[in-house]
């Protein structure tokens, strides 16, 4: 992993600092948040850049708005909530660059707070500009991305940004979730047992192939395990399957094979006759699903053997729900194992898409050792992937170690 500095390493007194963070949270109808998780996970970074006495400028992206200035999406809600959480006035900036930003940030003393408008607001923050990113640098000393989330997407604020900041560093979230992550897959204490499940294979292909190379123990269930299954020569009536994929799935069981992984997959599960909350369900073995009925989510069976596999692990990584855990009929083979993971002694991380949602409804995110706040950067990591994010800070402090 490519290694960065971290805001903890850089003098920050009195000093202009702009936090890259990601506060994309959700909004209700009404337009207010649904969910602060992403706010709360920057605050240690803000605070002590505070407590370092610097000027704190924020920037984030909201929604897709695609270059267009448009209201809904404006920060405003987040910079109330973030005042309430700091216990400090965070004054809201008309926009995220030019003259009347740089007039408020020049105003600004020590131990201040302004949030910029929505990056997303011109269209060059996605084209990763180079214009844009030194009109952001423009505007600070220090440059600090803590956005994990958006970490694994090239844009101004994350990458031509620290073209122009000599002094460049993550953030505490950002460190946290790279050292868990690192604990995970770089160094693991083992056994390391991998739970991937989710819709469908294609989305995860490349995840598994780099996760055959680093655990001993790989479980597959939810709607991708059925394309494994027919691999292996299963009838599996409606149940999702890529058949497009069948080739590439029998060649991950001969390398798990290879490589003496252990592949665990469902033995049973429980059918549906339709996609549906209210269709009619049985808990079926595996080898007899009916011809027109699909399996919606692994059965009990499955879900003694998953947790029997688990019982050793020192190290569990978990993407991707067991079934279709949305319709209550099909979310018990998820809530059991958020049950196993969450008591397990072992080091357990999630990330990536739904299962957090699965763990959060469960009331066990406490018991977690840590939730990933970044889907698809998350995913990024788990395919062995460099996060682009990531590569221009530690080029950045490459070009800086030159310059000294
Ligand atoms: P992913 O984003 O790939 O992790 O997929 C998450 C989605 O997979 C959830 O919305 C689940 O409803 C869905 N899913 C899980 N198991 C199945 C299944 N057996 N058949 C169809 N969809 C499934």
């Amino acid at each position: 992993m490519e290694d960065i500095p971290y805001i903890n390493e850089l003098d920050l007194k009195g000093k202009r600092v702009l936090i890259r963070a990601d506060f994309n949270v959700p909004l209700d109808e009404k337009g207010n948040i649904s969910d602060d998780t992403r706010i709360r996970g920057v605050l240690p970074t803000i605070n002590y850049a505070l407590d370092e006495g610097a000027k704190v400028i924020l920037a984030s992206h909201l929604g897709r708005p695609k270059g267009k200035f448009i209201p809904e999406m404006g920060l405003a809600t987040v910079a109330k909530r973030l005042g309430r959480l700091l216990g400090k006035e965070v004054k809201m900036a008309p926009d995220c660059v030019g003259d009347e930003v740089k007039t408020i940030i020049n105003y600004m003393g020590q131990g201040e707070v302004v949030l910029l408008e929505n990056l997303r607001f011109h269209q060059e923050e996605e084209k990763n500009d180079e214009t844009f990113g030194k009109q952001l640098a423009e505007l600070c000393d220090v440059f600090i991305n803590d956005a994990f989330a958006t970490a694994h997407r090239s844009h101004a604020s994350n990458i031509a940004i620290t073209h122009h900041v000599p002094e460049c560093a993550g953030g505490f979230l950002m460190n946290k979730e790279m050292s868990y992550f690192e604990k995970a897959l770089g160094n693991p204490m083992r056994p390391l047992v991998a739970i991937i499940g989710g819709a469908k294979v294609s989305g995860k292909i490349e995840v598994l192939e780099n996760l055959i190379d680093k655990v001993d123990k790989l479980l597959i269930g939810g709607g991708m395990a059925f394309t494994f299954l027919k691999a292996r020569g299963y009838d599996v009536g409606k149940s999702l399957v890529e058949n497009d994929l069948l080739d590439m799935a029998g060649k991950i069981i001969e390398k798990a094979k290879t490589k003496g992984v252990k592949l665990y997959m469902p033995v049973d599960c429980v059918a549906a006759d339709r996609f549906d909350a209210a269709a009619e369900t049985k808990v079926v073995a595996i080898q007899e699903i009916p011809p027109d009925w699909m399996g919606l989510d692994i059965g009990p069976a499955t879900t003694m053997l998953f947790s029997a596999a688990l019982e050793d692990a020192k190290t569990i990584v978990w993407n991707g729900p067991m079934g279709v855990f949305e319709m209550d009929a099909f979310s018990r083979g998820t809530y059991a194992m958020v049950t196993t993971v969450a008591n397990s002694y072992a080091v357990t991380i999630v990330g990536g898409g739904d299962t957090d949602v699965a763990i959060h409804r469960a009331g066990d995110s406490a018991k977690i050792s840590y939730i990933s706040t970044g889907g698809g950067a998350f995913l990024e990591l788990l395919e062995g992937k460099d996060l682009p994010a990531i590569s221009a800070l530690h080029k950045n402090k490459v070009k800086q170690r030159e310059v000294t």
